[in-house]
């Protein structure tokens, strides 16, 4: 038995709180009763709707995909590109990525069907550690590396990265490989930084998020993650 606001919260519907009011609004029926407490538990037996719509009650579930590069951070395209649930044929859970990584950006991205779990994550009050090692075009000095971490404003919108160090350069080719990480998961936003020093990014990949990591995984490759690893990022 769990209790009614999280389940909703579960499905994808509403965040907990949204749910909590929108129980104490009178929106939310069990078996047909509409239900206005609070801990009211259900189990999965019950038939819960919100605003007169049945949620769907399956198992939360949670992977790890390595995402390539060429491949929308989505669950459709309209213009039939490849999309990232296309890498988890197997799931039969209606999964979804938590943020995304550009289409030419490859590396860690989770999936899952657990609404609450994904907004959890995605609030700009939960800081994990995001790595990114970006391959960039010309090779930015460690004072201009310090500007990503003192914050910028691009495009009116405020950017600012936790950390910022060179891994490599090749001067011949006048490149070098940056690790950069991020707290904050804004659209391109890395890339979007590196054009604002006047050094773009050629290519890019998260390595790291949080505790998890890409150890042991190539490009297309997925896994689910063990309860302990969803645990700790909660
Ligand atoms: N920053 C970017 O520029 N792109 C991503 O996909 C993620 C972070």
């Amino acid at each position: 038995m769990e209790r009614l606001q999280k389940v909703i919260a579960h499905a994808g519907v509403a965040s907990r709180r949204k749910a909590e009011q929108m129980i104490l609004d009178g929106k939310v029926t069990v078996n047909g009763k509409v239900v206005t407490e609070l801990g009211t538990k259900v189990s999965k037996n019950d038939d819960v709707e919100v605003e007169g719509v049945p949620i769907d009650k399956e198992e939360p579930v949670y992977y790890l995909l390595y995402k390539p590069r060429g491949v929308i951070s989505s669950v459709s395209d309209d213009k039939g590109r490849k999309v990232v649930t296309d890498y988890l044929p197997e799931v039969k859970e209606r999964i979804f990525p938590i943020g995304r990584l550009d289409y030419d950006t490859s590396g860690l991205i989770i999936l899952t069907n657990d609404g609450e779990f994904a907004n959890m994550l995605m609030h700009p009050k939960h800081e994990v550690d995001k790595v990114y090692v970006a391959k960039t075009k010309g090779i930015p000095s460690k004072e201009q590396l310090q500007q990503l971490k003192k914050g910028m404003t691009v495009d009116g919108e405020y950017l600012k990265a936790v950390h910022a160090k060179i891994m490599s350069t090749d001067g011949k080719k006048n490149t070098a490989i940056v690790q950069v990480i991020l707290h904050e998961g804004k659209n391109r936003q890395v890339r979007r930084m590196f054009d604002a020093l006047g050094y773009p990014v050629d290519k890019l990949k998260r390595e790291r998020y949080g505790s998890l990591d890409l150890k042991g995984m190539n490009a297309g490759e997925y896994r689910p993650l063990k309860p302990h690893e969803v645990k700790v990022l909660r």
